[in-house]
């Protein structure tokens, strides 16, 4: 049986973070993740939003990992070579009530140590955002919220991580735990582990996890969100947000690293694993960006899909502690909204808990804090494609048409580690599929490389997860 000292359930954004911030020390980790690739639960389906600090209550675990996450995004994207922008955001009023929200807002910002927050009114918020309603009567801008793909994010931990010697269990479904003296055995259904420490960072399954090691009982419910992407813009849109509900930011509309335009997202409560679009959630979503945007061009979109929020039932904060029940079990549970935004001090906070859960970690001599990224055919001048087109002629044939992808970046996408094994996998880590056609076009190109790569037929290819093949047989 493979022993670790610290095994790290869920390969989401969360999880692939920990191991990334846990790779630095001397100890054997790994990430044990039901589905085939990491960042498939909730964080393959949210806004990306790098919200700036200012909306968890104060005294809340949101508060204490929120504002530093955003902070620390600066510097993790440099290290891991990843896309991160920083355009700021405006929280738009519309009547005084709203106006004594951003008051608020701006007094919990402070408190929660959020840096660059400022009321501003109707001039200085066209002269930011010029395509901001001009209904909007105040705003609480915030100089610190950005965004990331997220998938990005969570791929490029995964891969620094790895290089740094964490081992990636993918397909390894969790099924039985039984806490020991000195450890947790660990049975998946891909075979057994030991680990003298657990982190649960299962999202949607920590609820399980926990039960399964005799941990805290908590239920969770799904908060389920819808999203829309539209095309590129020319100029992508500084995050504009509503005033937020108790249990939501509203809708909002953003640009992303790549250019697109995103309205994200809805929030209700709906069956488990329900990863449906809805027809009332959409309205609500157009109704929600024209008020923020009038100007908006809502015809762009060219995607709607929809991800959960694992919240625990009667807690609005995320559980991140050492369990009481257990010793060597550590609770990052609950992790909803703002995750994407918190995981990298999530990771840090994290460690923080295993030292005190008495883990001896001492810094590496062979730690590699730096990830080279892949190379991003579409950013480069024409003199440096030509280059590699010479060298390589798989740079010189373009799979994907929308995102300018060529061959070569599927087969590097494949073959990184823990690299590509689906379509899907493909498209997260090199865009291929990503773009206006959303995969009409490269679709079966790409099954074709994966089959060629991976050494099995079209037919073994993956959509997505374990039983989502795509293609039944040759027509002709
Ligand atoms: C619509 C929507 C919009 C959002 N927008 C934003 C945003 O703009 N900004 C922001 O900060 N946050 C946002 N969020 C929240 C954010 O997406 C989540 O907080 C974050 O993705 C949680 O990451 P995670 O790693 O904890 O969970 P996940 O990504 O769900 O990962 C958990 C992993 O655990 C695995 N797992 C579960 N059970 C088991 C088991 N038994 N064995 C092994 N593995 C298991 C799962 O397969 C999964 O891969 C949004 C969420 C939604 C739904």
């Amino acid at each position: 049986m493979q022993r670790y000292d610290i095994a790290i359930i869920g390969g989401g954004i969360v999880g692939c973070c920990i191991a990334r911030q846990l790779a630095r020390y001397d100890v054997n980790v790994a990430v044990v993740e039901a589905a085939n690739d990491i960042a498939c639960g909730s964080s393959k389906a949210n806004g990306g939003l790098v919200h700036g600090g200012y909306d968890p209550k104060p005294d809340s675990m949101k508060a204490q990992v929120n504002a530093r996450g955003c902070e620390l995004y600066s510097q993790w994207s440099q290290e891991l070579g990843f896309a991160f922008e920083r355009p700021g955001s405006m929280v738009l009023a519309f009547n005084d009530e709203d106006r004594h929200t951003l008051d608020r807002l701006r007094t919990q910002g402070v408190k929660n140590g959020v840096r660059g927050l400022a009321i501003v009114g109707p001039k200085r918020i066209h002269e930011l955002e010029p395509r901001a309603s001009e209904m909007a009567v105040a705003a609480l801008w915030c100089t610190q919220t950005g965004y990331v793909d997220p998938f990005d994010v969570a791929i490029s931990a995964a891969e620094n991580a790895a290089a740094n010697g964490v081992d990636f269990l993918r397909g390894h479904k969790v099924t039985q735990i039984a806490a020991k003296n000195d450890g947790f055995e660990i049975e998946t259904s891909a075979g057994s582990l030991w680990a003298r420490r657990i982190v649960n960072a299962a999202g949607n399954g920590c609820a399980e996890i926990s039960r399964m090691a005799g941990a805290e009982k908590f239920n969770l419910v799904w908060r389920q969100g819808n999203i829309l992407v539209l095309d590129r813009e020319v100029h992508p849109y500084m995050p504009l947000y509503p005033t937020p509900t108790p249990v939501s930011k509203g809708v909002i509309v953003t640009g992303t690293v790549h250019g697109n335009t995103v309205v994200t997202a809805t929030a209700a409560i709906r069956e488990p694993g329900d990863t449906d679009t809805y027809a009332a959630d959409m309205q609500k979503l157009l109704d929600g960006a024209q008020k923020l945007a009038p100007s908006l061009d809502t015809r762009r979109v060219i995607r709607a899909f929809a991800g959960g929020r694992a919240v625990i039932d009667g807690l609005n904060d995320f559980l991140i502690r050492r369990s009481t029940l257990v010793p060597g079990f550590i609770q990052v549970a609950g992790i909803q909204s703002p995750g994407v935004a918190s995981a990298p001090a999530i990771a840090q906070k994290v460690e923080g808990l295993l030292r005190e859960d008495g883990a001896v970690l001492h810094e590496r001599a062979d730690y590699q804090p730096l990830r080279r990224p892949p190379v991003d055919f579409d950013q480069l001048d024409i003199d440096a494609q030509d280059e590699l087109i010479q060298k390589d002629h798989f740079w010189g044939k373009i799979v994907c048409r929308c995102e300018t992808v060529p061959e070569a970046e599927v087969i590097a996408a494949i073959h990184r580690t823990p690299g590509a094994v689906s379509v899907e996998g493909v498209k997260r880590r090199c865009r291929a599929g990503m773009g206006r056609c959303q995969s009409g076009f490269c679709q079966s190109r790409v099954v074709e490389i994966l089959a060629r790569e991976l050494n099995c037929t079209p037919e073994d290819v993956l959509l997505e997860d374990a039983g989502s093949q795509i293609v039944s047989g040759p027509v002709k």
